[in-house]
């Protein structure tokens, strides 16, 4: 199910530019979900094609998952304003639409704690859970899913790049398992 282009189940409709619609390999078993499109993905109606994406695209390349190979979508289609996480009303009005694009895959990868929170449905200590596989239940079939940290995170944080390599490579045992 895609949202429609003129979608106004939420607040968000108000301020977009685009509806962001997911990117990559419709067909791909692993799914990364981001939190919402910022500038950049509002304006290109592409996720991740901002900072965040050109180090999620290096991280992916390097770890033997390029992106045309993955599918990449995020909780909102819609652009937040002032780059705002959403609130739990937008993710859950966006949810039915999210979780249409998630069935039926191996693996997914949430990228950040607004992802992590919207598919878990409860909230997450991100150091606590970072990279340790769980299970959600995504219309009534378990998928695997590894709480990641966001690609932006790497800019303040030297550390992440590597817990995303680590990320990588658990989700491509689980893929290739
Ligand atoms: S965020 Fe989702 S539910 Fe809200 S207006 Fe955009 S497409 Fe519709």
């Amino acid at each position: 199910m895609r949202p429609p282009e003129d979608c106004r189940r939420c607040a968000l409709c108000a301020g977009r530019t685009n509806v962001v619609m997911p990117d990559g390999d419709p067909s791909s078993p692993i799914a990364f979900v981001g939190e919402a499109p910022g500038a950049k993905e509002d304006a290109a109606g592409r996720p991740f094609v901002g900072s965040s994406g050109k180090v999620l695209n290096q991280l992916l390349e390097e770890g033997g998952l390029p992106r045309e190979r993955v599918f990449i979508t995020n909780t909102v289609k819609c652009r937040p304003p002032n780059n705002r996480a959403p609130t739990q009303a937008e993710m859950d009005a966006c949810l039915p639409c999210l979780e249409s694009e998630l069935e039926g895959r191996k693996v997914i990868v949430t990228l950040g704690r607004s992802a992590a929170r919207d598919l878990l449905k409860r909230d997450i200590v991100m150091k606590d859970e970072v990279n340790r596989p769980t299970k959600v239940t995504i219309r009534g079939k378990e998928i695997v899913l590894i709480p990641a940290y966001h690609p932006a995170a790497s800019f303040y944080n030297r550390t992440v790049k590597d817990s995303l390599r680590e990320t990588i490579r658990v989700a491509r045992t689980y893929l290739e398992g």
